[in-house]
């Protein structure tokens, strides 16, 4: 007996595969997509290189589907081992992994199923290891997106208990929570824009459940504008724009995500401005999601930039350290992974600039942990983010100090020691305020990096900063331009 995870789909277009397939749907055995503690490997020949090129082509479908990183970690490291009956054995390293494919890519393998064949047959992961090869017949229900199920396209872990509120993010999910309560009440449009994996999907996903949750006769979509074109460009060759516009006409929510992507596309703009209106018109809510404003988006029709920015516009920026950890120390509970805080800590502190790194380092430290069977420590964390941390060293203050030295044409040894001048003053206040952000330091540490300035000091110092950003969008908007580049490393 071994631990069976499955997934069901169709069978392959190759040749040999499909033979073999057919044959086998003609043995008495299993069910379709049922795997059972009976079923034997046929670790003959033919199954051999049947099982190995079969899940070949699944991973050649899969890979530009999924994010290099998680390919490399989880799905690279199997091996299509026999066809057995209907059922398509993988051999995966562990328990752990079988686990984890089974949880995070069954989608993906059921699409390359379904797309490289017309034969319904299952997977299932067998770990290498002895030692997994136990007890636990897991028959794991298929976690199908709700997408699948009503239309929706939404995936319900992509909701708001799971989304890691912190300064960076606190208004844009005041906002969505307001708009998923009550859908075209208060802020529509909705827009929410920030940089590439701070949660903007995510924040989208979330109303849509959250909408459908509280309301299930809700008429809700999600999708993204890069999906909308094709739709668009389809509904053109088949004649059937009418289906279309109807579609998008009768909805209560529309959550169109990335829309910076409608760049060039008059078509789509053209599409877009007729939906939104005729949306707007019937007191139906639309939510944007952007990496940049509105008004950013170049190229954008005069008018439908207008449409975009006329009702709420909320910003996420990158996660201060706090919330990095946090989100670090959520991602470790979903896993049901121990993650001690000086590991936590490690990470946070390297990985700084999104969140969907930030997943992505837990992700490689946890498949390292278990593949070697090591407790989750900093040095395997720093095995394990070797790579990364090269990449983004870690961000100290004395970085931060520099830069605003630089960024106000002053001197470091000014700037540290209290030089009076209304320049200085300023560079010295936007350097602890930065410090604070960045690195979560004390009043009395920043002090201490001050000629030992008193703490009260630092506390206007920060209570100015805050009040100038609020007050002058120009001064906000060069801070956010230097935190990044600090975050990013580039000097001025
Ligand atoms: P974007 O659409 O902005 O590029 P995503 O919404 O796809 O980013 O987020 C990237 C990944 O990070 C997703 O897996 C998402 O669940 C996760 N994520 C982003 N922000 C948070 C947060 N505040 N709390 C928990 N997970 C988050
Ligand atoms: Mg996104």
């Amino acid at each position: 007996m071994w631990t069976v995870w499955w997934i069901t789909g169709r069978g392959c277009s190759s040749p040999g595969v499909v033979n073999t397939l057919r044959r086998n749907t003609l043995r008495k055995g299993l069910q379709m997509g049922v795997t059972d503690s009976s079923v034997q490997p046929r670790v003959g020949h033919e199954a051999l290189l049947d099982a190995e090129g079969l899940w070949t082509d699944i991973l050649d479908y899969v890979r530009p589907r999924v994010s290099r990183e998680g390919f490399d970690t989880w799905l690279a490291p199997t091996r299509g081992l026999a066809l057995s009956g209907s059922v398509l054995e993988v051999e995966v390293p562990n328990s752990f992994f079988a686990d984890w494919l089974s949880q995070h890519y069954s989608a993906d393998v059921r699409a390359a199923l379904t797309n490289v064949s017309q034969q319904e047959f299952s997977v299932s992961f067998r770990p290498r290891d002895a030692a997994d090869t136990g007890v636990l017949i897991r028959r794991a229900p298929v976690r199908r997106p709700v997408a699948r199920q009503n239309g929706y396209r939404l995936q319900s872990h992509l909701s708001f208990e799971n989304f890691v509120v912190g300064e960076s993010n606190r208004l844009a999910v005041a906002a969505a929570r307001s708009v998923a309560e009550r859908p075209g009440a208060n802020y529509n449009p909705l827009f929410i824009y920030g940089g590439v994996g701070l949660g903007k999907t995510h924040l989208a996903q979330a109303i849509g459940n959250q909408a459908v949750a509280s309301k299930p006769g809700l008429k809700v979509y999600y999708t993204a504008a890069d999906d909308l074109f094709l739709e668009l460009i389809q509904a053109i060759e088949k004649n059937t724009r009418l289906e279309f516009k109807n579609k998008y006409r009768c909805l209560d929510l529309l959550l169109l995500d990335d829309v910076h992507y409608l760049v060039g596309k008059e078509r789509l703009q053209e599409e877009v401005f007729y939906i939104f209106n005729s949306l707007h018109d019937a007191g139906s809510q639309i939510v944007f999601t952007s990496d940049r404003p509105p008004q950013d988006i170049p190229a954008l029709e005069g008018r439908l930039t207008s449409r975009l920015g006329s009702g709420l516009v909320v910003d996420i920026q990158a996660p201060e350290l706090e919330t990095r950890i946090a989100i670090l120390k959520q991602k470790a509970a979903m896993d049901r992974a121990d993650l001690p805080d000086d590991v936590a800590y490690f990470i946070a502190a390297r990985v700084r600039t999104s969140v969907r790194a930030l997943e992505g380092s837990w992700i490689r430290l946890l498949a390292l942990a278990s593949l070697d069977g090591h407790p989750i420590t900093v040095p395997l964390a720093e095995e394990a983010l070797k790579d990364l941390i090269r990449e983004e060293e870690p961000v100290d203050h004395n970085r931060i100090i520099k830069a605003c030295a630089e960024h106000f044409g002053v001197t470091l040894k000014d700037i540290t020691n209290g030089g009076r001048t209304k320049q200085l003053a300023l560079a010295r206040q936007v350097a602890m305020y930065l410090l604070r952000a960045t690195l979560s330091l004390s009043l009395k540490e920043i002090g201490g990096l001050f000629d030992n300035k008193d703490h009260t000091t630092v506390m206007h110092a920060i209570k100015r900063v805050g009040d100038l950003k609020v007050k002058d969008p120009a001064f906000a908007a060069r801070l956010e331009k230097l935190s990044k580049g600090i975050s990013r490393g580039e000097q001025r």
